[in-house]
């Protein structure tokens, strides 16, 4: 095993592992502060080469982003805010000796990079969540889950082979041959489903003519609770629902999946739901390496267990945060939700938390959730959401273009922590200009 010997090693070694919502911002915050002036050696750990944040998953599923736009390079990120990037997929620690081991890299079955070992003075994880798919039988066989760029890509992959098939075939389309499941009515769900609903009618309208959208494409969710965002308030439920119906999406609300074929989708009730594509977007766990973790505590999700300080149950120089972590929040049954927002939040306290150890205090920030609201993007149909807290005084519904700003306002927040002010303004208007000569969807 390759032992990596962070240079400087008489600098407080901090080892970040997931460079993902938050640990990107993390690292670039702590590199350009920190690293920056030599005050301590940060290194990243991501098993992928390019960042791109994860909220945007969806889109690049559905067609409506091209993620070649909106995907960061992590070795130019370090380079440019002076932190390390190591490529590679964590398996495993030892926390007396205080070592992270990594898996060897593998690029089509061939070892590029050895299994490494980093010493680390404060551990950091973010290693994210993946999709829960309960067991049910045939489901992790015949679904796609939204968990990473590639199975993003993937499924926008084979929904155009779908929709080429059906145009170039000599037989008509049959029924069913075009139809998409989502398992799942959560916001990825709901979004996932709109934005489908607009992409496929593009990409129809770019030469496909031999399809009728209206009557050949069906795009379907099924929701084990008995309505759409079971997660968020009935108001928003009820105004997402409306928008679906007007979208022709069909909802199988309090349907419960039990078993996933080739074919399609059987509920608890008896009901089959035939389908060409499924979609797997209901629930989330850790990553199951984290339960074999030199004994850190987790729970039944495999989250990691912290403190308001994310420092982990039984040890002080190992920190989570980001959905792998199980947060307290203080005077709510539940833990900090897994959401961008709380990712990025806890980033920024973590940067103080760093600092204040590098500089030996003891006293570390307590992390606090503020739930800014939450907002449903239903594409270029409609957003609405509920805002809460300093920004309403309580809960307030919006929609509208004022909905969509505050929506696309969290995605600018997150470039922001990674590029600044100026960079992302520039971005912004460079897209509007070039955006006049590129198709609204990706085509291939
Ligand atoms: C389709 C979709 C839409 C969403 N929309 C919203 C939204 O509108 N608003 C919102 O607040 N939240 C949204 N979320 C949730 C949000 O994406 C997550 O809460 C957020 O990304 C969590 O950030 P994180 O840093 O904890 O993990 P992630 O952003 O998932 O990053 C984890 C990183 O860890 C890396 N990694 C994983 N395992 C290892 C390992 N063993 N070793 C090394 N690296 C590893 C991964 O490559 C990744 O880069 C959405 C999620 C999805 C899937």
């Amino acid at each position: 095993m390759q032992l990596e010997t962070q240079t400087n090693s008489d600098l407080h070694r901090v080892v970040i592992v997931g460079g993902g919502a938050g640990g990107l911002e993390l690292a670039t915050r702590l590199g350009k502060s920190m690293g920056r002036k030599k005050k301590a050696h940060i290194t990243l750990i991501d098993s992928s080469r390019t960042h791109v944040w994860k909220p945007l998953l969806h889109e690049i599923a559905a067609g409506s982003m091209n993620p070649d736009k909106h995907e960061l390079e992590y070795i130019a990120q370090a380079h440019w805010n002076h932190f390390h990037f190591r490529l590679g997929r964590m398996d495993g620690m030892n926390r007396d000796k205080k070592e992270v081991y990594v898996a060897p890299y593998f690029d089509e079955d061939i070892e590029v990079i050895p299994r490494r070992t980093f010493k680390y003075d404060t551990l950091i994880i973010a290693v994210g969540s993946t999709t829960n798919d309960f067991g049910i039988s045939g489901a992790r066989e015949h679904c796609i889950a939204l968990d990473t760029q590639s199975q993003a890509e993937r499924f926008h992959k084979q929904l155009t082979n779908a929709l080429i098939r059906a145009q170039t075939q000599v037989e008509p389309i049959q029924a069913g041959q075009l139809e998409v499941v989502i398992v799942g009515a959560g916001a990825t769900g709901v979004e996932l489903a709109a934005e489908l609903h607009n992409t496929t009618r593009e990409l129809a309208s770019f030469g496909l003519d031999k399809i009728d959208p209206d009557k050949d494409i069906k795009i379907s969710i099924i929701e084990a609770s008995d309505r759409v965002l079971p997660a968020l308030p009935p108001k928003l439920s009820m105004a997402v629902d409306v928008e679906l119906r007007k979208l022709r999406v069909h909802v199988y609300a309090g349907e419960r999946v039990t078993e996933v074929t080739n074919k399609g989708v059987y509920t608890h009730s008896g009901r089959f739901i035939p389908s060409a594509l499924v979609v797997w977007a209901a629930g989330i766990k850790a990553p199951d390496f984290l339960k074999e973790l030199d004994g850190l505590e987790v729970n039944r999700i495999n989250q990691l267990v912290v403190k308001r300080t994310l420092q982990t149950s039984n040890d002080e120089n190992v920190f989570a945060f980001g959905d792998c972590a199980a947060c307290p929040w203080p005077g709510h049954d539940e833990n900090v939700p897994p959401r961008a927002q709380s990712a990025h939040q806890q980033a920024s306290m973590l940067v103080k938390t760093v600092k204040a150890r590098v500089a030996g205090k003891d006293k570390l920030p307590e992390y606090t959730y503020r739930d800014y609201g939450s907002l449903v993007n239903l594409g270029r149909y409609s957003t609405v959401g509920s805002l809460m807290g300093a920004i309403a005084g309580g809960s307030m519904y919006i929609e509208g273009l004022f909905a969509r700003l505050m929506y696309q306002s969290l995605y600018q927040m997150h470039l922001m922590a990674l590029h600044g002010f100026f960079a992302v303004m520039l971005q912004i208007l460079a897209r509007l200009i070039t955006r006049r000569t590129e198709a609204r969807v990706k085509l291939h």
